[in-house]
């Protein structure tokens, strides 16, 4: 077909972002014999944040035919969760869980990680271009997209289906004003890469650690020790706690780093190996992560906040699930987006969503460091924590303002 951008190019999906959740929405899509188009406005490889997966992301790999790609690229190993708050430490061992499932994943470099996944998307049909923007869509029956390369030439691609899995570019909700306030507060997180030189045993390797600010409950810390030698390090807080200067970003950052006596004696001297960067304001939410022709994946829908590090496992796990369900669409079933896709995900977006919120308030704090939890209680705990925020038979996924109100009470000996 001609138009004024000249040929318009056809597609069964066209996905917009090659981040993790457009490489496996893509790659499930083409393995199941659709054509899929993925536009990308970057090179890759190119930085990201969120380098701490979770176990239940795992499957969602596999599935998606990247699992041994994965495994084989040498990634740090990682099997659990340490907590701690001055003398106070908790410890969670994700194979030791409530749900069924991987017990242990990898904390990864993005950049390395998501190259992966795109590349074995491309290997199994997936077209990608990267350099091309995605400048607007026509929504409908027959959804378009208008797209730009670099050099500035604009063309439009036909596809049966949008993907938008932009993650904070955010395409679609910006195009279609479907962005809605995020009920978290505007936080802010300062982070890089430190060359960690840590003795063997100094600390454990295969688990990322969250650290508590010794004065202040609602700031944070985060070590993710990483292949080779390197760990990503990051403190969490309110937006105007880390509101600093650019050319202060690193003093402040180390300054944080030595306040917190655990991160501190690992990596108060270690030499940062990028700029010390600022990130704030990220959490964001959507009024519905459909419509007609399209669906919103990943950081593009509703993002809450890093403290579980559940943003790629959503992200995976919202490619998965619109992918199911846009393959029956295409298959010529009748589907309801609203109950078959936005529903199910935002299911496990509200247990982190529980989690996250309590962690603010302290609550979830006096839990994980509760010193007699019962082991089935910390299996249930330990399986949300591990990502597996879907599975109902965790009550704490079926009830989680409840079950967590009535452990709270128990943890803190005193009735909320
Ligand atoms: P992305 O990975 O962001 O990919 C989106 C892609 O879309 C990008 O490559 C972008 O270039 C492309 N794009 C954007 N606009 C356009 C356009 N117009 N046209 C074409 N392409 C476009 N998650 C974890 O799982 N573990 C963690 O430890 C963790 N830590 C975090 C720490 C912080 C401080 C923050 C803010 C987040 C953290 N996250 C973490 C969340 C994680 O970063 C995201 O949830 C995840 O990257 C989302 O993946 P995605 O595929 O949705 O989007």
């Amino acid at each position: 077909m001609s138009t004024e951008f000249g040929e318009l190019e056809q597609t069964d999906v066209a996905v917009i972002g090659a981040g993790p959740a457009g490489a496996v929405a893509a790659a499930l899509l083409a393995r199941a014999g659709k054509s899929v188009l993925v536009l990308e406005r970057q090179h890759f490889p190119r930085f990201s944040i969120g380098e701490s997966l979770l176990p239940q992301s795992m499957a969602y790999l596999e599935e998606a035919g990247m699992l041994q790609a994965v495994v084989e690229a040498g990634f740090q190993y990682k099997n659990g969760a340490s907590f701690v708050h001055g003398e106070k430490a908790s410890s969670y061992d994700f194979r030791d869980k409530h749900s069924e499932g991987w017990g242990t994943t990898y904390q990864v470099e993005r950049a390395v990680f998501d190259q992966l996944l795109i590349r074995r998307a491309a290997d199994q049909g997936v077209q990608v271009r990267f350099g091309h923007t995605v400048r607007s869509m026509r929504t409908g029956h027959e959804p378009a997209l208008e797209v730009e390369d670099e050099k500035g030439n604009a063309y439009r691609v036909a596809a049966r289906f949008v993907l938008d899995a932009s993650g904070f570019g955010r395409v679609l909700p910006r195009l279609l004003g479907l962005e809605t306030p995020s009920h978290m507060p505007a936080r802010a997180a300062l982070f890089s890469h430190v060359q960690d030189a840590l003795p063997a045993g100094s600390t454990d390797r295969d688990k990322i650690c969250v650290a508590v600010h010794p004065e202040r409950r609602d700031v944070w810390y985060w070590m993710i020790p990483l292949a080779g030698g390197r760990t990503s390090v990051g403190c969490v807080a309110e937006a105007a706690f880390l509101d600093v200067p650019e050319t202060q970003r690193e003093a402040k950052l180390r300054e944080l780093i030595r306040a917190e006596p655990t991160i501190g004696r690992l990596l108060g001297d270690a030499p940062f190996l990028m700029p010390v960067n600022r990130i704030a304001g990220y959490s964001t939410n959507v009024e519905r992560l459909h419509g007609p022709g399209f669906a919103l994946l990943g950081n593009a829908g509703e993002f809450l906040d890093p403290v579980f590090s559940s943003g790629v496992t959503i992200a995976l796990r919202s490619a998965h699930l619109a992918a199911q369900t846009l393959l029956r669409q295409l298959g010529g079933e009748r589907v309801d987006w609203a109950a078959d896709y936005d529903a199910p995900l935002r299911k496990g977006i509200d247990t982190f969503r529980a989690f996250v919120e309590r962690w603010y308030t302290g609550e979830l704090q006096d839990i994980i460091f509760y010193a007699q939890q019962t082991p089935k209680i910390r299996r249930m705990i330990s399986a949300i924590l591990a990502g597996y925020a879907w599975d109902e038979t965790n009550p704490y996924v079926a009830d989680p303002v409840r079950r967590l109100t009535a452990l709270y009470e128990v943890c803190s000996g005193e009735p909320t």
